[in-house]
Formats: C-alpha cells, structure tokens, sequence
C-alpha cells in the first residue's frame, strides 16, 4: 500500500501511525494511506519554514517572480500526470481535473507579475520637505487549509500568492486527495524554491487545530464547509491570526422569460453535474420566473439530463464521474429522500445508480427535483451532489429575492436577454459572484473570489490584488530631509502636525 507523507523542508518526512485512508472513488477501494500528523510535525514544518524565510523575503519581486515562471512551464509540462493523479483520488473525470489544475495555474501567471502588484504608493511634498510612501511586508509563515473538491487549484490560490509575496507556506490539504498537492510542493522544489518555503502537512482536525494555536503563524486562509470555516475564523481571530475562511454554497440560476432556453439548458447541465456537482461555484438551484418559463424549461431539461453519461473518471465521453466517497454518497443519497418526504417531485431519480465493472464505486445518477419549496431544509442545505432543484420563482422580485434571503452567498447566475433586469439584478443580489449569461462565475486570476454570507467568513478576498492585500501587511513611511535646524523648544514642535 502507498503510504503519502508530509513534504517539509524540500523532502519528503513521515512519523507517527496515525493514517487515513485515500480511496480510489472509481472503484470503492482504499489505494493508499495519507499520514494524519501531529502538533510535532507541524513544529518540524515551522522550523523550517522559519530558518528559510528571511532570506526569501529579502529575495528581489523580480527573483521571486522568476520562480512562479519557471513554475507554471513545470506545471504545463506535467500537466497529464498531475490531471490523471488528481481524478484517480477525486473521481472527476480527466478534462475536469486539467480544468482544475488550469484555474491554479491562472493564479500561478498573476504572481508571475508580482513586482508590480507590490509596488507601494508614494506622495512627494505631502507637507513642507516631507514625502510619503507605502510598503507592502510579507507576514512571516502563512497558512493554507484546503477541501477536498479542488484538490490543485484551492492550493495554488492561495501559496501561489503567499509565497510570490515574501512569504513562507505551510499548506494542509484534504485528507481524502493529498497526493496532488504533495506533487505540486515537489514542482516548486524542481522551480527553484527554496527548500522551506512551501511545506505540506497532512492530518485533520489535531493538524487543523495545531495550526491554528501556532503563534508562529501568522496569516491562514481556510476553503471547506461553513461551519469549519465559521470556527477556523473564530479560533483563529481569537489567537490574532489575519484569516479568510470560505464555506459552503447553494448557488440559484435565475431563468428569465426572455432566456434562450437551449441555452440555458446547456449551461445548466455543466454547471449542475459536472464534477458531480462537488464545486463550490456549482449551480444546483434554477429558479424560473413564471410557470410558463418553468413548464417550457423542464421539457427541454429532463432529456438532457437523461442523456447525461455518468463513467469512471478516465472515460473520455463521461459527463461526470463518482463522487468522493461513500460517506458522501450516502449523505447526497439521504437528502434525495429528504427531498421527496418535503413534498417536492422528483422527476429524475439517480439512486441505485450502479456502473457495470465497478459496482462498488461511488457512482450517483443525476437527479432532478421540480417544485422545491424555499422553506424546505433541502434546498437550505448545501447537498454538493449531481441534484438539481427547481425553485419556481411568481416574479422577477421573488427571484431576487430567493437567492438574497438564502444563508449562503457564493454565486448566482442570471440568464435573460433583458440587460436592463440583468443591471438590476446584479445590484439587487445579496451574493458575492454574479454571472449574467455565465453559469458559474468564478472570477479570472486578476480579478478576486469570495462570497458572502456563510460563504465567506472575513473581509478579503483570495487572489488577485485582494490576494496580494491578504499575504501582506502594508507599512507607510512620513519621511522628512530637513533643509537646516529646527531649534529645541520651538513651541509649534508640541502642536500635532497638520496639512492645514
Ligand atoms: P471540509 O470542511 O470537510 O474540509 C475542509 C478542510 O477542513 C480539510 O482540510 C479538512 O481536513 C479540514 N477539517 C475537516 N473537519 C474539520 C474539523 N472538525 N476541524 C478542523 N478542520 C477540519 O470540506 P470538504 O468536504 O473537504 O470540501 C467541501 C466543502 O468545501 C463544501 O462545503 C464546498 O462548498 C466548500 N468549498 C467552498 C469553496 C469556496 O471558495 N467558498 C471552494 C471549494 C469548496
């Protein structure tokens, strides 16, 4: 059995028996042990991150920068090992989890301009022979914790900034697929960074809770379930720590009258099922405007969902391949049943589903629900599933209000032809990511992602200039070259300085 080990101080290090299992979700087969560490390892990691970073900080944008270039033709260059590595622990299928891969790589290009995102601000004459500027200071040791879903991505968010920015990294994957980000610290090696700057450590909550009482960690950025967010910001806050925590979503796609319909239904598909609907950006609630739209909308949407090609993650005509684990199955299993005993119609049934040759993997048919009602706790919940809900929303102001009023605030989606209800929405909507026409609207590297509500737990957020904000702490500097003496005892040097 393949045993997967921490990565700290450029090698690969393993102690302790504490191990969990990583399955092969295809199969239903456990394929290898993931070390579960201890306070002590995360030690181990701290040291060397400590002994390495100041010399990294110290270490020119443009040097620091040269890494992140050499990174991203690495990355390029392995790209097939890294997406086949991925899919076999995560069960998406193989050009999903290049997607994956791709979207962390995008980040990787931002910090590869990271001497001019650093580049402070500066005032000449800001009073008589004084000027003032503004530096950005990396923090010292950063932390990353990250889901299961995106296994390459969520990871390079966040060390790609971090460590572009001065910082050193410690990065606490899932403890389901931890053999991509182990193999991407590897990379960084083979980069050229410095032995120390990015450490992985495995484990789950005793690792989780380690990292969160370190007084040698400064900053933490979280991506997982809400309430485990809502408690790393708590702790973590509490012990002083800077901290981002991203949770849970439950994301609507409103369906306007006006909407070209085929289109919709293509979209809504890919965002719904793909990746077994296991992405935080995913579009599992579709609320149409009227009973017209939703009528005319679920007769062009229950064949193509019927269509839909559920394989294993390596076949290349699967729309979607099984979900993590069976733990996981069974709970989206429970929810479909939830979902029926609150009284909504379940028009495609996806349980029972079972793939020939390999009956035992975590394998769910997509499954389709029309007349959710928005108090069931169904549709409170996030199922993070191939399920589909329709909400059928009386008016445009109900729409709005639907996904405004839900608990989470990640994305939501708008499809019409109508830019005058589209502007309105996107002022209207109580959520942090809006696409009009765009079924999940994760924002490009330069741009920044985060939601709201219990999607999003503190103030800044991941990459983009709100990356560089979050990995770094700004120092501003009133400097002053006096021409001649300012004589001791001189009655205005006691009267607080103004610009007046
Ligand atoms: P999870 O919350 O179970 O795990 C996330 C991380 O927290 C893992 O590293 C895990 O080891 C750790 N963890 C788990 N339980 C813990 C505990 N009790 N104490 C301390 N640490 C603990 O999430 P997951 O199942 O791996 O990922 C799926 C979730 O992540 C979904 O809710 C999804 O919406 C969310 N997600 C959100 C975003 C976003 O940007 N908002 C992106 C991707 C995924």
């Amino acid at each position: 059995m393949r045993d997967i080990d921490h990565f700290i101080g450029g090698e690969s290090y393993s102690s302790g028996d504490r191990t969990g299992d990583v399955f092969d979700p295809n199969q239903g087969s456990v394929q290898a042990r993931v070390r579960l560490g201890t306070a002590q390892d995360l030690q181990r990691a701290i040291d060397a991150a400590k002994a390495a970073q100041p010399a990294w900080a110290a270490t020119n944008p443009q040097r620091r920068a040269r890494v992140m270039f050499n990174y991203k033709e690495l990355i390029e260059a392995n790209m097939d090992e890294l997406a086949e590595l991925l899919a076999s622990e995560h069960g998406k299928v193989v050009a999903d989890a290049r997607g994956d891969v791709q979207r962390g790589l995008e980040v990787i290009e931002f910090a590869c301009g990271i001497p001019q995102a650093l580049k402070g601000e500066y005032t000449q004459g800001a009073g008589p022979g004084i000027d003032v500027y503004s530096l950005r200071q990396p923090l010292g040791i950063c932390a990353g914790i990250t889901p299961f879903n995106f296994p390459a991505m969520i990871p390079m968010w966040m060390f790609g900034m971090a460590i572009a920015c001065g910082n050193a990294f410690i990065l606490k994957p899932s403890e389901r697929d931890p053999s991509v980000p182990v193999r991407l610290a590897e990379l960084m090696k083979e980069a050229g960074l410095p032995d120390g700057i990015l450490n992985v450590v495995h484990g789950d909550k005793a690792m989780v809770d380690a990292i969160l009482d370190h007084e040698d960690v400064k900053a933490i950025s979280f991506v997982g379930s809400s309430d485990i967010a809502q408690y790393i910001y708590a702790r973590g806050t509490a012990n002083g720590k800077r901290v981002q925590a991203f949770g849970g979503a439950k994301n609507h796609g409103i369906v306007m009258p006006d909407a070209d319909l085929d289109q919709v239904v293509a979209d809504l598909t890919g965002a719904a099922f793909g990746s077994a609907g296991e992405r935080c950006m995913a579009l599992p609630v579709v609320v149409p405007v009227g009973d017209e739209t939703a009528d005319r909308l679920r007769e062009k949407l229950i064949p193509a969902i019927e269509a839909l090609r559920v394989g294993v993650s390596t076949d290349p005509d699967a729309h979607y391949g099984p979900v993590v684990s069976k733990a996981h199955k069974e709970r989206i299993e429970s929810y479909i049943q939830m979902g029926i005993d609150e009284g909504a119609e379940l028009v495609v049934d996806g349980r029972g589903f079972r793939l020939q040759g390999n009956e035992e993997g975590f394998f769910i048919g997509p499954t389709f629900f029309d007349h959710v009602k928005p108090t069931s706790k169904s549709y409170q919940d996030e199922i993070f599933g191939p399920v589909l809900q329709m909400v059928r929303a009386r008016d445009f102001d109900e729409a709005v209000r639907l996904p405004s009023e839900h608990d989470f605030g990640n994305g939501v989606a708008i499809f019409t032809r109508n830019g005058h209800a589209a502007r309105e929405f996107v002022s209207r909507v109580n959520v942090g990511m809006v696409g009009v026409n765009v079924p999940i609207p994760v924002p490009v590297s330069y741009h920044s992602f985060g939601g709201w509500k219990r999607s999003g737990f503190g103030d800044i957020n991941q990459y983009g200039m709100e990356g560089v904000r979050f990995w770094t702490k700004t120092k501003v500097v009133t400097q002053r070259w006096p021409d001649g003496f300012v004589e001791a005892g001189n009655k205005d040097a006691f009267i607080i300085p103004t610009m007046g």
